[in-house]
């Protein structure tokens, strides 16, 4: 599992970088890196291990995040906005997104990421409110690939997007803006309660 060490963090070149495509079959390295990166959203979900191995707690992570510059990420969002709580939690390879929704939306709190120490309090991202992406989904227990169409809204489309970005060397504090100065029609995806804050980052 890669530790919150070897986390590489804004500033550095290979961060802005464009990622390569992945050629299946995926070679040991690329295996052992994605199933690292899966295994850090595992650990990071539970609040004593993520104590334990000393780690952010984080909802995405990108191979160019971990120094692997290829086109594959994971991610594991709960849609805290649907009342079954549904998991979003997907090891990815060579996602497309090949389709969007007009309604773009933002975090009101903002976004976090691994890769981002600095406080971006009161800066927020549009996002495209759904998605239509192709991937290849890789499966952390069989290590089989499958290809696969998928839609995403809300939360999980915003996660999928801030990770895609990763991979075209874009972070999200290259796009925030402050809420009455947004280049673009955007809603926030929800209302904010005060005393309530949302510290999980991607
Ligand atoms: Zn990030």
């Amino acid at each position: 599992m890669y530790l919150e060490c070897n986390i590489v963090k804004e500033g550095t070149p290979s961060l802005n970088e464009k990622c390569e495509k992945i050629k299946l079959p995926l070679s040991d390295d690329e295996k052992s890196c994605i199933k690292q990166m899966y295994e850090y959203l595992i650990v990071s979900e539970n609040e004593e291990l993520s104590k334990k191995y000393g780690i952010r707690p984080g909802v995405g992570i990108a191979a160019p995040q971990v120094g692997v510059n290829k086109r594959m990420f994971c991610m594991n969002a709960t849609d805290f906005l649907d009342e079954k709580k549904k998991k979003y939690m997907y090891a990815i390879i060579n996602p497309q997104i090949i389709g969007n929704t007009e309604e773009m939306t933002y975090l009101p709190d903002g976004e976090g990421c691994l890769s981002v120490t600095r406080d971006t309090e009161g800066l927020v991202t549009p996002r495209y409110y759904g998605i239509k992406a192709k991937a290849i989904i890789f499966d952390y227990k069989t290590e089989k690939c499958k290809n696969v169409t998928m839609e995403l809204y809300g939360y999980p489309a915003i996660v999928f997007q801030h990770e895609y970005d990763h991979l075209d060397g874009i972070l999200y504090t290259s796009k925030m803006y402050k809420v009455d100065e947004l280049p673009v029609k955007a809603i926030p995806l929800y209302t904010v309660e005060e005393d309530e804050e949302n510290e999980e980052d991607e």
